[in-house]
């Protein structure tokens, strides 16, 4: 039992022989990637699913990000406005295509972008707004979209962590210009590798078909300056399986998430987010906020709960703003919630198989009766 390393998450996998009968076929068509069979039934499915109305799917979350993201054709050099309390890929994608983060402050009550702090950010150079569904959390949509459309940018968000969320009865895709969603092995709902971008226009369909294969439009035609950013078949069938399996899974999450809710709420010291109103949730992740009056500091607790072997993770911390890579180098607003909740928060770990007893020996450990 002590040396039973329990971690964050564990990524959900169909029954072994059921994916080997589905990847089968392959043998016999050799045709193993180039938007084939199950390239395209999985993309319809995620459409129905995610319940969206266009959907194109990407080799990984942070390629569909930076495919989107060229999609819209910005002047080279132009700012986005986004947030740093996320994962390293938001602010890349941005970078990587040669645009200008600003790093604009969170709000403490869900970690989500601030946006009454976005119009202070707007300058002539803007061109757009790229924020996070962090953790699942949905950002302020309607006011992000009343800003957007006043200056008229455009908003990208970055929903890798909120596959399966709803927002008034509706698919978290279905807001803004488009959405970003992250399949990677970690993620609620993984191909192994994948990700998707959710949009609207049929000429970003055409131009995200573009930027994911090369620019090929024929045997002697290519008409853009493509990448090679597609889903392979091998992946395309995990996530067919997969999908059987997600509300199963949400399900067993939920009961999970439910748990630790109520052995947590009450803890001196240990702050949980707020729930959306509105919102179907995923139970994607479980960051707690570790406060000045509870009893150790947070890295302290991260300590004491790896000394029995289990792995929670400082997501997100340090701020993307401050990496190596990007400190001191783009324009920012006082990020004072993002710093506080960066310096306090700790992700439990969270997944369909986690067990009852492990549940329990991290409420122990975290409640400080062990
Ligand atoms: C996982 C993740 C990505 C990148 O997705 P990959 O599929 O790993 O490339 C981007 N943004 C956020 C917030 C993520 O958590």
């Amino acid at each position: 039992m002590e040396n039973k390393k329990i971690f964050v998450t564990m990524s959900s996998m169909p029954p072994y022989d059921e994916y080997i009968d589905a990847i089968k076929p392959l043998w016999d068509s050799h045709w193993l990637t180039n938007m084939g069979k199950y390239h395209q039934e999985l993309e319809e499915k995620l459409k129905n699913y995610l319940d969206v109305p266009e959907l194109s799917l990407m080799v990984n979350g942070h390629m569909a990000l930076e495919m989107i993201i060229q999609a819209f054709e910005f002047p080279k050099g132009s700012e986005i406005i986004t947030t740093p309390f996320t994962f390293i890929s938001t602010t890349h994608a941005i970078v990587r295509n040669h645009l200008k983060p600003v790093f604009c402050d969170v709000k403490m009550s869900d970690g989500t972008i601030d946006e009454t702090k976005l119009e202070d950010l707007i300058t002539e150079n803007t061109v757009a707004i790229l924020p996070v569904h962090v953790y699942g959390n949905v950002c302020n949509v309607k006011e992000i979209q009343t800003i957007a459309d006043k200056y008229r940018l455009k908003v990208i968000y970055d929903a890798a962590h909120a596959f399966g969320v709803k927002y008034a009865g509706n698919g978290i895709g279905n807001y803004g210009d488009a959405s970003v969603f992250s399949f990677h092995a970690t993620k609620i709902f993984n191909t192994i590798e994948g990700g998707a971008v959710a949009f609207f226009s049929p000429e970003i369909r055409e131009k995200l078909y573009n930027l994911k294969n090369f620019g090929i439009r024929g045997e002697e035609l290519v008409v853009d300056i493509g990448a090679n950013a597609k889903m392979n078949e091998f992946a395309a069938i995990m996530g067919l399986c997969n999908l059987k399996y997600i509300d199963l899974v949400l399900e067993e999450r939920k009961k999970r998430y439910t748990f630790y809710k109520e052995n947590l709420n009450s803890v001196r010291g240990i702050k949980l987010f707020d729930s959306n109103i509105n919102v179907e949730p995923n139970y994607a992740y479980f960051p707690i906020l570790i406060k000045e009056d509870y009893r150790v500091n947070r890295d302290e607790l991260q300590d004491s709960l790896k000394k029995y072997g289990i792995y929670s993770r400082k997501y997100f911390y340090p701020l993307t703003s401050d990496q190596a890579c990007f400190k001191n180098k783009y324009k920012k607003c006082k990020l004072e919630n993002a710093r506080k909740l960066a310096k306090q928060v700790l992700v439990i770990p969270l997944y369909d198989s986690l067990e009852k007893s492990i549940i329990y020996q991290i409420l122990k450990i975290i409640t400080g009766s062990k």
